[in-house]
């Protein structure tokens, strides 16, 4: 016969372990679903292989400085009833060490697999059931009879057979990376049970250029920098301090993946590649004290590959720097501190460390993550339309959304 569990919740990655774990812990059945041959293969390649697992900076109470999504205080209450002082909390129960790499990010010691074993053994204490590799062909809803007798339960069909439950839980994340098991299956059964999606796209992602324009920075490939990077204009405007690395295709490094998530199709970027430094100034003094060329006293204020580069665009660059103009100069300088151009697109899903948009909020509930309108049915994570920034802010919310809704299942 059919086997009967609280919960059936379908992905196991940061949010499908956390919430299975949580919700084995309070006396629930559980069953783990999840099509990849490797359990949570993201936490294992994520933060370079660390897991940055979450960010100290975070403030439940103002998550619209760190999330994005149409309405980023759905995410208010979950952050504030498990925040990073809690996980950070449930690591050290682990012993697993960590330190803070910059700006409240924090990242495991040794590597990300220890992470991945504390969430398995927290749902080993939990007795959660796990099917892996299992893929889900099919999902039927029964609602109550018509006599109102008995509860609402979900027939989930997999390759290992049927499993029955009283909730759902879709924690199938994003679409980034398909080749370690991302997929559309969540934004699926969205749709099967008609709730409203926000339209996806890659973000946390590097920027491309049209092949011609990029040309002359394609030389560039490899060189990193701290810039100030912006996009938008009035209330719009967001900008980062970030490292800014260029590649053979356009630019990455956290200045650009952040403001990717901001990016809009069409719209130009201006980057300041020497932030705090007064470039007009400092030029017009080396104009007055040297001779050596324009390139060689530009290095002493940016990279010196920069500075070869920028140089080597313009016949008036050069020179000596004395026998530059000032209007040449100065040219230079606003270059330089605003850096404008459109990318043309981004690297895509292969290459995006998030998929912004998913389950519209509308439709969940923020303190337990149940569908208003399908009940038993829940969505945690990822396939939600809320995004973090760089910096652990993704796995914060995956813990968050996961623990509001283990602490909402119902048990018989
Ligand atoms: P996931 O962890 O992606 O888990 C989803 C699970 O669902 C997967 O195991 C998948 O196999 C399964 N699944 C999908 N489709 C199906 C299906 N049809 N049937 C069954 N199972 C299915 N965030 C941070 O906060 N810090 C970082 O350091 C960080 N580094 C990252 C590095 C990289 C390279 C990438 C790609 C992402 C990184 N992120 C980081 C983002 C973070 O990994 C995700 O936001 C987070 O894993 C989302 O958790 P989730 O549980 O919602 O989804």
């Amino acid at each position: 016969s059919t086997p009967f569990f609280d919960a059936v919740i379908i992905g196991a990655g940061a949010a499908g372990l956390f919430c299975a774990a949580q919700a084995g812990q309070r006396g629930l059945k559980v069953l783990l679903v999840d099509h990849a041959e490797k359990v949570a293969e993201k936490i294992r390649i994520s933060g370079g292989g660390r897991c940055n697992f979450t960010n100290r900076d975070l403030d439940p109470r103002a998550p619209q400085r760190h999330f994005l999504g149409q309405n980023p205080q759905f995410c208010r209450s979950a952050l504030s009833r498990y925040t990073p002082q809690d996980f950070i909390a449930l690591v050290q129960r682990h012993g697993i060490a960590f330190h803070e790499k910059h700006k409240g990010q924090l990242f495991a010691d040794r590597s990300a697999e220890g992470i991945i074993s504390m969430l398995l053994a927290e749902c080993a204490d939990g007795r959660v059931q796990r099917w892996q590799p299992c893929g889900v062909k099919k999902i039927v809803f029964s609602a109550p009879d018509a006599q109102g007798t008995g509860s609402s339960s979900y027939q989930i069909d997999t390759d290992r057979g049927p499993a029955q439950a009283r909730s759902l839980v879709v924690a199938t994340g994003g679409l980034s990376i398909p080749k370690i098991g991302a997929s559309d299956f969540g934004y699926r059964i969205a749709r099967q049970f008609g709730l409203p999606l926000v339209q996806q796209r890659p973000g946390l992602v590097p920027l491309t250029f049209d092949g011609a324009d990029w040309a002359p920075y394609a030389r560039l490939a490899g060189l990193a920098l701290p810039v100030e990077i912006g996009t938008g204009a009035g209330k719009e405007r967001m900008v980062f301090h970030e490292d800014l690395l260029f590649t053979h295709r356009g630019l990455s490094g956290p200045a650009v993946l952040q403001i990717s998530s901001y990016w809009q199709d069409g719209a130009p970027l201006d980057i300041d590649l020497a932030p705090g430094i007064d470039l007009p100034a400092a030029l017009a003094q080396a104009k007055a004290r040297s001779r050596k060329r324009v390139a060689n006293e530009l290095a002493t204020l940016v990279p010196a590959r920069l500075a070869d580069a920028w140089a080597g665009t313009d016949a008036d660059w050069q020179r000596p720097i004395n026998e530059a103009s000032d209007k040449a100069l100065a040219r230079l300088a606003a270059q330089l501190a605003r850096w404008r151009l459109t990318p043309t697109g981004t690297e895509g899903y292969r290459k995006a460390e998030v998929t912004l948009g998913g389950v519209d909020t509308h439709a969940l509930s923020q303190q337990t993550m149940e569908c208003r309108a399908q009940p038993g049915l829940y969505f945690i994570g990822e396939v939600v339309d809320i995004t973090g920034w760089l910096g652990g802010y993704n796995f914060q919310w995956a813990w968050s959304s996961a623990h509001a809704c283990a602490q909402a299942l119902p048990m018989d």
